[in-house]
């Protein structure tokens, strides 16, 4: 995945040479934008693997470039967005992003999510659609027998708890919003709040955790939802 082409798209000319110098020093090779409708157009030409996607853009808004670019690639996006805007990340993850980078952030940070996006991608175009079995270091979910194991270990999950799983499961790597989540799971015109879901999800942790203690394959983002981590080794 070494040649894989990242677009950046940034109006801030210090952020954008923060970020591409961050990109040469590391050999990734890319492409870069300053406003939404040049972003469109060189996702459209150079079909890049990852963007990365400032929201607060000088022509169109970066949540219409989202779903603009959504409606025909699969590149993982990743939005930078400014502190204490919770409700644009929301927006934006539910319009098709995949994670987000709070404004400020530091160059370990960023090449982090680089990398967790390049794992991903990896796993995307490896994934056997038919494959009966999802693995995730430690994890092994065998969605034919509905088994889940941790370390060899079996795990028994209420049918909320594995439904919760195989749904992060299924979108390793990516941020799902809370809504999305209660949307999925429980289906509209339910009535289940953010309190019940953080319920169901530290017991399912708990029980991940009880057949190999220090787990930490979901991510809770405050105020935002949860994230399943592709694991370094798989
Ligand atoms: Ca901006």
């Amino acid at each position: 995945m070494d040649d894989m082409k990242i677009l950046v798209v940034e109006d801030d000319r210090s952020v954008l040479n923060l970020i591409t110098t961050t990109l040469k020093i590391n050999h990734y090779s890319y492409i870069a934008a300053s406003t939404g409708n040049e972003a469109v157009s060189l996702c459209a030409s150079h079909h890049p693997g990852l963007i990365l996607l400032d929201l607060g853009l000088p022509d169109i808004d970066g949540i219409e470039v989202i779903r603009t670019i959504r409606s025909w690639s699969s590149a993982i996006i990743i939005i930078i967005s400014a502190r204490g805007e919770d409700s644009d990340k929301i927006l934006a993850l539910d319009s098709g992003a995949d994670d987000y980078l709070t404004k400020p952030f530091s160059i370990e940070e960023l090449l982090a999510r680089i990398r967790a996006a390049m794992r991903r991608m990896q796993y995307i175009a490896n994934r056997d659609e038919k494959s009966p079995v999802f693995t995730n270091g430690d994890l092994v979910i065998d969605y034919a027998s509905r088994i889940v194991t941790v370390a060899g270990t079996e795990v028994h999950l209420t049918a909320i708890e594995y439904r919760l799983l195989t749904l992060m499961a299924v979108n390793v790597g990516k941020v799902l919003t809370h809504s999305f989540i209660i949307d999925r799971i429980w289906g509209g015109g339910v009535e289940t709040d953010i309190i019940s879901l953080r319920v169901y999800m530290t017991s399912l942790r708990k029980k991940l955790r009880s057949a190999r203690p220090g787990l930490n394959l979901i991510e809770t983002h405050i105020g935002i939802g949860y994230q399943m981590l592709r694991a370094e080794k798989v």
